[in-house]
């Protein structure tokens, strides 16, 4: 029984790593009978996981049915929660983004704002026209701790949540919903189906600090569900006061709202200034690239793997990374250069798409 079940998830992943397969591809690939890999299909077949794709051969003998995966056979859903708005993504199989949209709506504690939610996703689902009985989930990325069973949080000073948020929004979203930290779903995205990244480091520069430790492509919690929280390392001692209650923290180095503050809470407005050379910005600049700087050096000491940097920042980094690799590695005792500091991949789509994945992660390990 055991083995059966290992054999079709087997074939199942192959589909989902391969445009089309004809049943030999199967057999030399996985050493398995043809009678075993025909049965598998079949099964697959009437799942409606697989489908006949077209046929390959030469024209002389006899050609082979080729077949392929339903990637859209099931829909997973991912929702990012932010103070004033919310993201919502859909994804499919693959872990692809089928689609994604932001929307504004500010967040309250209130049942007119969870009822808001579940009818923007509703509309979503409408304008999309996604099958809701192929509808796995909604991952739903907070700005908070969450336990391990992704349905209560434990600690939110970013945002007024409540420990019990999981039933509010359950009241007006019809299909199973789980909770993440938004920082653990991005870092998530990032390292879905990506081997560069199967040890990493996610920093997020969202308006708040967020970060999460991907080992062996494992989100790595803690024993406490609090691991990862390089916004609350000391990076100044006595230095500016941090929501969390402490001084020095590093988020209050290197948020995104240290930038955008600068221009009237317009983080693109910063960056488009700063790139026109106003020297007031240029000096802030540089101060947030060296605390920056040390952040990312006092993680690679502690971890020795890569760090993507996500985020609001993390978005607009790409013309920068030089300049910041070289202010880590005068700050590194090992390295000679900082290649192992990377840009994201997912921007504002990051939180959604990783609260999604897991539902996808779950459901093509269950087959
Ligand atoms: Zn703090």
């Amino acid at each position: 029984m055991e083995l059966r079940k290992i054999n079709r998830s087997n074939i199942y992943h192959e589909f989902m790593s391969h445009n089309s397969l004809t049943k030999q591809d199967l057999v030399f690939k996985l050493n398995l009978s043809l009678p075993t890999i025909t049965k598998n299909i079949d099964e697959l077949l009437a799942d409606k996981l697989i489908e006949k794709s077209g046929s390959q051969g030469n024209t002389g003998g006899r050609r082979a049915t080729t077949y392929s995966l339903i990637r859209d056979a099931r829909i997973a859903l991912g929702i990012d929660v932010t103070r004033n708005h919310i993201t919502i993504a859909a994804l499919d199989l693959t872990g692809t983004i089928i689609t994604f949209r932001r929307y504004r709506l500010s967040f309250q504690s209130t049942d007119l704002y969870f009822q808001s939610v579940g009818k923007t996703l509703e509309a979503f689902i409408r304008d999309n026209h996604l099958d809701e009985s192929r509808i796995l989930g909604v991952g739903i990325g907070l700005p908070a701790l969450v336990d391990a069973d992704r349905r209560h949080v434990f600690f939110s000073k970013i945002l007024p949540i409540q420990e019990n948020i999981l039933e509010d929004f359950k009241k007006y979203i019809p299909y199973r919903v789980d909770l993440f930290n938004d920082a653990k779903a991005a870092a998530f995205a990032e390292t879905w189906g990506n081997p560069n990244f199967k040890n990493m480091f996610y920093l997020m520069l969202a308006n708040n600090i967020g970060g999460s430790i991907i080992i062996n492509h494992t989100i790595y919690s803690g024993d406490n569900q609090e691991s990862s929280e390089a916004g609350h390392i000391q990076l100044v001692p006595g230095g500016r006061l941090c929501y969390c209650g402490q001084r020095g923290c590093v988020d209050t180095y290197i948020s995104a709202t240290v930038l955008s503050d600068l221009t009237d809470g317009n983080l693109e407005a910063f960056f488009q200034e700063l790139r026109n050379g106003d020297p007031k910005l240029v000096e802030e600049w540089n101060t947030y690239l060296d605390h920056l700087a040390a952040t990312v050096n006092t993680i690679h000491v502690l971890l020795d793997c890569n760090i993507v940097l996500g985020g609001y920042v993390g978005e607009y980094m790409g013309p920068y990374i030089d300049d910041l690799q070289a202010r880590v590695v005068k700050l590194s005792t090992f390295c000679d250069n900082a290649d192992f500091l990377k840009l994201c991949s997912y921007k504002k789509e990051a939180i959604a798409a990783g609260a999604a994945m897991r539902f996808i992660a779950d459901f093509t390990d269950s087959v």
